[in-house]
């Protein structure tokens, strides 16, 4: 979690800090804060709360004046959030940032509190800032390599030395970062959108790199001083794609783009109209070897892994067990050789599923990462990548990210089944062409069904609870669109599949209880709408999404929302569509803030 990053240039050190940082703020806004060389000194500003805070403190305080520093907004692990609590952290020598979590900080504070030295903050990061200050001998580098030597955890770090005004150093380990190349001026950050506005060139940090910048000038060396070279990256994304462009907010916009997603992700793995996933390492060959499929992922992207489990079982007949990547890692899976475990991440460095790719490998399972973030640790790390071609997601609430990752599920279950002989090649052209024609669908939705959503969210604003249910792909969906309003409406809700209700949960239905009905599937239909019936009965509001087609009667539900038809499976991609709004509306109407939803953050890079 968190951001960090740094600037040596020619332009106002702050101003470009505050504006990278801003970009970054998703990953984190318990508070913010830079340090720069003002007149060769260390100058420190810092906030507890969003970036908006430290804005106004520069303007109250004045900014510190400068051209070389370093900034971070932060999700807090050791300590609350609180001004003290905030990066910068110093020493007398070195003030650094932070992004992760020291796990032997306990111990590095007893040393150093030992040999006198004082804290002020709860951080695990001032532990980092003071073993630096203390084996500083006049050498950055020396430093820095006896420093992480003795870290356990994950970090990036920025640093800088009172002694050298124009440098800024960096070095990671687990927790991303990279090095932006400008001219006459260069960056430091924990994500490209950070950069975008200055460059789209950049170099990934690899574990226990160390990077050296001025204006002019990188540097990286390994962890025995030795130089490396790098492969330069370029962003293939521009500026816009990390702005708002009109939209009130991110995660408006980002539904917004969903259809484009799709096409990007898709179209260039469609080739003679059946699904190609070769430049992935993904041949008819490989597939078919699988014996068991696990999907390993946290979140949003579980859920994603939740439809792919009904479409690769029922398309495929291969079985697929679904694991939150925090349970999966420590709970003994049974996966070995011929097993394939499929990791889904969005930031490509979720902690969890990082270290969930790493066990799998180590039990000698073939690994696929799905992941948006070109050249992450996931994406580097799996045997086979097919990345989503999202682009930067920004609010913390997952939209496009889900969307082209169901995407990617049901291009592998269509090559799969196709490989295994389960379809003709007939059937699959036209399972492809189907979901081919997504995103136009996904478009007429974003037409028609916005004002309905809308006015369905005032009808959830004072719901403390609330019910979604489905059966089969419309559970597996359920589950998302229950996350999507509990995190950024704060309304509590709960996923279930349908005919479990009467198993216990349908006591809690009364008419303070809304229920939002999927019902997509035309041989489970009859079943649903029994099962909404139940729960309309008992007082419950049912608000039904379904397929225009689907003829329902009317005394069924209070307000229906009609999406278009198109092959049962791929019904999860344009259902997806009207929760998605759901949850933005209440939220927004809510009064809250959509796109920085409280206690959460983006990119989960801690465990
Ligand atoms: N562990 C550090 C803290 O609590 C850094 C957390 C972060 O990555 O924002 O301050």
């Amino acid at each position: 979690m968190c951001g960090i990053v740094g600037y040596a240039g020619y332009r106002d050190c702050s101003d470009v800090l505050v504006d990278a940082l801003s970009k970054l703020e998703y990953r984190g806004y318990d508070s913010a804060g830079v340090a720069v060389f003002e007149n060769g000194e260390i100058k420190v500003c810092k906030a507890q709360g969003k970036l908006e805070m430290l804005r106004k403190k520069m303007q109250e305080e004045g900014k510190p004046q400068g051209r070389v520093g370093i900034g971070h907004t932060r999700w807090a692990t050791h300590g609350e959030p609180s001004d003290i609590n905030s990066h910068p952290h110093s020493g007398a020598k070195v003030t650094v940032v932070h992004n992760g979590i020291i796990e032997n900080y306990r111990e590095l504070k007893e040393f150093l509190s030992a040999k006198g030295v004082e804290f002020v903050s709860e951080t695990d990061t001032e532990v980092v800032a003071q073993l630096l200050n203390y084996y500083y001998k006049g050498d950055p580098l020396d430093t820095i390599i006896k420093t992480i030597s003795d870290l356990d955890g994950s970090f990036a770090l920025g640093i800088i030395f009172a002694d050298y005004p124009e440098r800024i150093y960096a070095v990671r380990r687990e927790s991303p970062l990279i090095v932006g190349i400008g001219k006459d001026e260069n960056y430091i950050a924990s994500d490209v959108p950070a950069i975008l506005k200055y460059t789209r060139d950049y170099y990934l940090l690899d574990h226990d790199e160390i990077a050296v910048l001025t204006d002019s000038e990188v540097n990286i060396y390994d962890i025995h001083k030795e130089p490396v070279e790098k492969t330069l990256m370029t962003a293939d994304w521009d500026e816009s794609a990390a702005e708002k462009g009109g939209y009130e907010h991110f995660m408006i916009k980002e539904i917004h783009e969903q259809p484009n997603a799709v096409n990007m992700t898709v179209k260039p793995r469609v080739v003679d109209g059946l699904p190609n996933l070769e430049e992935c390492g993904i041949t008819h060959e490989n597939i078919k070897s699988f014996k068991n499929i696990f999907v390993v992922a946290c979140g949003t992207a579980m859920h994603a892994g939740m439809v792919g489990k009904y479409v690769i079982e029922r398309l495929a007949g291969v079985p697929v067990t679904v694991d939150i990547a925090s349970e999966f890692r420590y709970r003994s899976p049974i996966v070995g050789e011929g097993d394939l475990v499929i990791i889904i991440s969005q930031s490509g460095e979720t902690a969890d599923s990082l270290a969930a790719l790493r066990l799998a490998k180590s039990l000698g399972a073939k690994t696929l990462a799905v992941v948006n973030a070109k050249g992450s640790s996931i994406a580097r790390e799996a045997d086979m990548l097919v990345y989503t071609h999202a682009g930067p997601e920004i609010a913390v609430a997952s939209t496009k990210a889900y969307i082209v990752q169901l995407a990617v599920m049901y291009l592998f279950a269509f090559e799969l089944s196709l490989a295994r002989g389960k379809i003709t090649e007939e059937q699959c052209r036209e399972l492809t062409l189907s979901l081919l024609a997504v995103p136009e669908l996904i478009g007429k939705i974003l037409e028609t069904d916005l004002e309905k959503s809308q006015y369905i969210s005032t009808k959830l604003l004072s719901a403390d609870s609330l019910l979604y249910i489905g059966r089969g792909l419309d559970y597996a969906l359920s589950m998302e669109g229950s996350l999507k309003l509990k995190e950024i409406s704060y309304i509590h809700s709960e996923s279930y599949a349908a005919g479990e209700l009467k198993h216990g949960t349908i006591s809690l239905i009364t008419d303070e209880m809304p229920v939002i009905a999927v019902a997509t599937q035309r041989s489970l239909l009859e079943k649903t709408v029994s099962n909404i019936v139940e729960v309309k009965s008992r007082g419950a509001m049912v608000i039904i999404i379904t397929r225009e087609d689907f003829t329902i009667d009317e005394k069924a539900y209070d307000f229906r929302i009609d999406i278009p038809s198109t092959d049962d499976m791929l019904m999860p991609m344009l259902a997806a569509v009207p929760m998605q709004l759901i949850a933005y509306y209440t939220s927004v109407l809510r009064g809250n803030d959509v796109d920085k939803p409280r206690n959460l953050a983006k990119s989960v890079t801690v465990e």
